[in-house]
């Protein structure tokens, strides 16, 4: 039995618990991957490379393709013309510049960032990041930093795991640029967002965010992509865009795996 160790197993053995239990988590899903037939990540029907979804399982994604709101992201039923913007964006303008995102939040997509992000299926970070990283190719043409959206660290520790930044780092990678996480924090714990209105999820992240004053320097000037897993009324991420404008960023793009369409008519 062989086992194609790339670069993520293949160094030194890390030390520290959490770092290990990574370790451990990679190696573990490598050895799986060995040992069982490709499944896809969502129903578990056998397919024919790890990692991937099914077709019946793709079908069921809606992908956001052009015509789209620059602003917001959201899909067009028809090409109003070029600089068009969405009567969402026009009636409340966000404090970030561009929206992208690779699908529609639908039953499949949702059941896709819960895996991520409650049943540590960290392949699936890999597949969204991929698509992630289409939606977001011009985004991510003239951006110097990417960013997650910050977890609280008692948050981040119950969780282990935080799914934004999970994306945002392969996303990185594979565009080489920067990827900064410690830039950006989440400085008291808020209520999960899920289940609350609008008003309500603008109050409960309202001063939630905050620039790290030691490494302020970086953001200054700089074109930064926010990353996180699902916009739905994008109230966290324009508490991020505030911070970050705050501190002199020169432009906020936002870049998700999932867009709650219309927010009106979704609670998730
Ligand atoms: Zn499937």
């Amino acid at each position: 039995m062989t086992i194609d160790m790339d670069k993520s197993t293949s160094t030194a053995l890390p030390t520290g618990s959490a770092t290990l239990m990574a370790y451990l988590r990679v190696l573990t899903a490598k050895l799986v991957d060995t040992v069982l037939p490709a499944q896809c990540v969502s129903c578990f029907q056998l397919t024919g490379e790890p990692g991937r979804l099914c077709v019946d399982c793709w079908n069921e994604l809606s992908f956001i393709d052009h015509p789209l709101c620059d602003c917001m992201g959201t899909p067009f039923a028809f090409d109003p013309g070029q600089g068009i913007l969405s009567a969402r964006a026009l009636a409340q303008p966000p404090p970030w510049h561009r929206t992208r995102a690779a699908v529609e939040f639908n039953n499949m997509s949702r059941k896709l960032i819960h895996a991520l992000k409650y049943h540590d299926r960290h392949e699936v970070a890999d597949l969204l990041s991929q698509t992630m990283s289409r939606a977001g190719k011009q985004l991510l043409a003239d951006a110097d930093l990417i960013i997650p959206v910050p977890l609280y660290p008692l948050r981040l520790w119950q969780r282990r795991f935080n799914q934004s930044a999970a994306l945002a780092k392969n996303i990185a990678e594979n565009a080489g640029i920067a990827y900064h996480p410690e830039l950006l924090k989440r400085r008291r714990a808020t209520r999960q967002q899920v289940g609350l209105k609008g008003v309500a999820r603008r109050d409960n992240v309202k001063g939630a965010f905050a620039v790290d004053d030691n490494h302020a320097d970086k953001l200054y000037g700089a074109k930064v992509v926010l990353v996180d897993d699902v916009i739905t009324t994008g109230a966290t991420v324009a508490a991020c865009s505030q911070v970050l404008v705050t501190a002199g960023c020169s432009q906020i793009d936002v870049l998700a795996f999932a867009l709650v369409n219309n927010p009106l008519r979704l609670h998730i």
